[in-house]
């Protein structure tokens, strides 16, 4: 078997005793690259400043080396603030209103993939499998190639792939377009992902699709196909079931005594359709007055890309809608909503899940979104809650049995939320079933052997 190399923009390395350990996709890809031996290659999350980074740390964890390197603070804000999280991230989710692209910060972006082929291209041996994760790396394969690496490489792109329309709005997508023609296997997580792909290569006359999972484009001939990743079903489901003697998973139920839970996970950004959210819930309770004082819409929302200005402005927005719906619905012995702004360790969150009645995860735009098949992992088999999930988010490919939703109806989605809450046992144990069956099957160890044995 060969060699793996991992590359991603930032790395997981193997939990210490007594950390929570990591999310399903770092156990996955730690476990295939334990199995063949290999290499996880990304950025340490540290800046040198305006010094040139220190060589490669490498730290070897049985068969895996992990290996580090930090960027410069200009590379940091030109790649991984400026062109990865606003220009591709909010192309890829729909929102060219929010994308500020500048040539700089493009330059940066290339830049930095050129750096990272350069310090992974000496350590590569002649059969080793490539594997280069996430939207941060498109540009790497073609810097390898020319270096005159040859080996297999494969892409997978965790958030989703917007049509021609979109893409073709940022300027330098023939370039991205380029670049992911230089793999030999490119990974979307659904067959909207794939298609949308497709109608890009195909409409400016970029490239050809075959038709059999195969593209032609730049003088290359590469597999494009979707895998929707999946998380670790039976661990959690084992997880969540012994979260209930957790001391803080026991406050929190007697916290919500005679109440029923919503739950909502999201980190805080702009594609989670928070805001819509809260509006749906306060909507909800105005439309089922008998509801009030007898629900509490819990939604954990730690901080993200702070640095990043949008995402400081919703901060502010989300905080201060929760604010004013607790004011205008709240009495003195009921908060409608508790909004906390603070990340949850899994142990913890997987016992929320399973208190919760009601799971609403209700993105505008997500590549899978994975909390939604942990809500359902965690459920209780003897009395399963309710998936509110948003028709855009690409779980809801496969998550069938899941109430679905457009989250730009609000009306809708606070529809969903009463019918969820009035499900009969029957109908609930029905829907949970159907989907727990599917993530048991499709789990991330799964998805992790489908891709490499297609790249293979
Ligand atoms: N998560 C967590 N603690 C929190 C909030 C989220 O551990 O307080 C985890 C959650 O369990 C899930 C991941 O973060 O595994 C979020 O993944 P998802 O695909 O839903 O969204 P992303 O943040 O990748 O866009």
């Amino acid at each position: 078997m060969s060699r793996l190399v991992v590359v991603s923009n930032r790395v997981t390395l193997p939990a210490k005793g007594g950390v929570a350990p990591a999310g399903g996709l770092a156990v996955a890809l730690q476990a295939a690259l334990e199995e063949r031996g290999g290499i996880w290659m990304g950025w340490s999350g540290k800046s040198s400043g305006s010094r040139e980074p220190e060589p490669l740390s490498m730290q070897e964890h049985g068969n895996i080396t992990y290996a580090l390197t930090d960027l410069t603070k200009t590379d940091v804000e030109e790649y991984y603030e400026g062109f990865a999280n606003r220009v591709l991230w909010p192309i890829c989710h729909y929102r060219l209103d929010l994308a500020e692209y500048g040539r700089k910060e493009m330059a940066g972006y290339f830049r930095v993939n050129r750096f990272f082929a350069h310090r992974l291209a000496p350590m590569l041996k002649e059969d080793d499998v490539i594997w280069v994760h996430d939207y941060h790396l498109i540009p790497l394969a073609a810097e390898l190639r020319q270096m005159g690496v040859k080996n297999k490489i494969g892409f997978f792109l965790h958030i989703p792939w917007p049509p021609a329309d979109v893409l073709f709005a940022m300027p330098v997508h023939e370039e991205i377009m380029r670049g992911l023609s230089h793999y030999d296997l490119v990974g979307f997580q659904t067959d909207h992902d794939l298609t949308n792909f497709a109608g890009c290569l195909v409409r400016e006359g970029i490239g050809e699709a075959s038709g059999d999972g195969k593209f032609t484009s730049y003088d290359r001939t590469f597999k494009g196909g979707y895998y929707p990743i999946g998380i670790e079903t039976a661990a959690f489901a084992e997880f969540a079931k012994k979260a209930a003697s957790n001391i803080m998973v026991r406050k929190a139920r007697q916290s919500v005594e005679g109440r029923d839970l919503i739950i909502g996970v999201d980190r805080l950004d702009y594609s989670k359709g928070i805001t819509q959210r809260i509006d749906a819930f306060e909507q909800f309770i105005k439309s089922n007055p008998g509801y009030q004082n007898k629900v509490t819409y819990l939604q954990i929302t730690p901080k993200s890309r702070s640095e990043v200005p949008e995402y400081e402005a919703m901060q502010r927005t989300v905080a201060e809608q929760a604010g004013r719906v607790n004011g205008a619905l709240g009495t003195v012995d009921w908060v409608p909503i508790r909004y906390i702004n603070r990340s949850i360790g899994r142990p913890v969150l997987a016992g929320l899940y399973r208190l919760a009645k009601i799971g609403l995860v209700t993105p505008l735009r997500d590549g899978m979104n994975l909390v939604a098949k942990e809500y359902v992992a965690a459920q209780d088999p003897q009395d399963p809650g309710v998936l509110v999930l948003s028709r855009f988010a690409g779980a809801a490919r496969e998550l069938r049995g899941a109430l679905l939703v457009n989250p730009y109806d609000i009306e809708g989605t606070a529809n969903a939320i009463a019918r969820g809450l009035s499900m009969s046992l029957e109908e609930r144990q029905e829907r949970w079933g159907r989907m727990m069956e599917h993530l048991l099957e499709r789990d991330v160890m799964r998805w992790c052997d489908d891709f490499l044995a297609d790249l293979a």
